[in-house]
């Protein structure tokens, strides 16, 4: 099966319907185990991207987090949040089709802290220098919670 063709076809029925231009389609031995359009714009869910949406539909189906046997074909080169979301999960391999280059002309997704073209720089600056406020509150407790998980979890 052209998987790429598939993942091409996925993100143009979703534009024709209203969504937004990418998809994703998670492969295991040459058979899809998921699939997904992005569907931000049809439920206002800012982490509904297709990888998100595939990679959740994938691991329920194989009942692990771990989709170390998968190939997952993307329409374009990955947000920071589905790029980290892919390294969870851990994929053979990730083939994507466009990026962010090629379709910058078409395609815009500005945010408050970011633009397509800024975001990954974001994560590379320290965090005092990020646009996004991030602020520590410091608390003694809060490493008790980690003291116990280790109690409970030591082997
Ligand atoms: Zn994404």
């Amino acid at each position: 099966m052209d998987f790429v063709k598939r993942t091409i076809d996925l993100a143009m029925k979703n534009v024709e319907e209203g969504g937004r231009p990418f998809a994703t389609v998670i492969v295991r031995d040459g058979e899809v185990v998921a699939e997904s359009p992005n569907r931000v714009a049809q439920t206002n869910d800012p982490t509904a991207h297709a990888e998100i949406l595939a990679v959740r539909e994938a691991c329920k189906k194989l009942g692990t987090e771990h989709l170390t046997d998968c190939d997952f074909y993307i329409l374009a080169s990955p947000c920071p949040m589905c790029l980290g979301a892919m390294y969870y999960c851990s994929p053979r391999q990730v083939i994507y089709i466009t990026t962010r280059e090629d379709y910058a002309p078409f395609y815009r997704d500005d945010r408050k802290y970011f633009e397509l073209d800024t975001f990954y720089a974001e994560f590379n600056k320290p965090i005092d220098e990020r646009r996004m406020p991030m602020i520590q509150q410091k608390s003694a407790e809060a490493i008790k919670v980690y003291q116990r998980w280790k109690e409970l979890n030591a082997k």
